[in-house]
């Protein structure tokens, strides 16, 4: 599953862009990760600070299944 790291996540709103179903919100606080979250992992190398963690696509580029 996706999960932010609210210890690094800086709030900077990038990755809420980059979301292709918009899954992502910024609440005054934290970023929530919404329940339609596909984890597909897009948003993941978009965070400046890295995060966001989990998601397939990261998987794949690890090499694991
Ligand atoms: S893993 Fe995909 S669907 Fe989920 S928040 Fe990131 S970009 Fe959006
Ligand atoms: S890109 Fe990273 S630091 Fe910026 S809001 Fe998203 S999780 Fe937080």
């Amino acid at each position: 599953m996706i999960t932010v790291d609210p210890a690094s996540c800086v709030l900077c709103g990038l990755c809420v862009g980059v979301c292709p179903p918009n899954a992502l919100e910024l609440m005054p606080d934290r970023l929530e990760v919404l329940s339609h979250c596909t984890e597909c992992g897009w948003c993941v190398p978009y965070c400046p600070v890295g995060a966001i963690s989990g998601g397939r696509r990261v998987r794949r580029l690890r090499g694991s299944s």
